[in-house]
């Protein structure tokens, strides 16, 4: 296992809501009062009808795999070679990216359960990772 710390996030006047929920253990997902629409990721207003009058729901965390890859090349500390990175669904019906955790090869597949795991990676970094919903 590598010492590599991961990632730094990107955070804006857009995001801050988001990794600052992650930091009080809520994975909050942009809604759009005007259209009731998600979207993931934040953005300044909505992407289906232009409003700017955004505000935030809890997810509950849960979800399926919609689709998934495995990064092998280039390795780049600390991801391993062949760690999955899923595309999931969440049932409130919005899409989001992660690392997939705790999980064996056989439980990555398309249509898995899945639960949000939100990890502290560090003092900074606190993200929205997902592992099978049975762990
Ligand atoms: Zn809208």
């Amino acid at each position: 296992m590598s010492n590599a710390l991961r990632p730094r996030i990107g955070v804006n006047k857009d995001t801050q809501f988001f990794w600052d929920g992650l930091k009080q253990g809520k994975l909050l997902i942009q809604h759009c009062q005007a259209c009731d629409q998600l979207q993931h990721p934040p953005g300044p207003c909505c992407k289906h009808c232009q409003s700017f009058e955004l505000d935030a729901i809890e997810s509950t965390g849960r979800g399926t795999i919609h689709s998934f890859v495995r990064m092998h090349h280039p390795v780049v500390p600390p991801f391993e070679s062949g760690h999955p990175i899923v595309l999931v669904e969440l049932e409130e019906g919005t899409r989001l990216i992660a690392d997939f955790i705790n999980s064996t090869p056989d439980q990555v597949f398309i249509g898995a359960a899945v639960k949000v795991a939100i990890t502290e990676c560090d003092d900074e970094v606190t993200l929205a990772l997902f592992e099978p919903a049975s762990a």
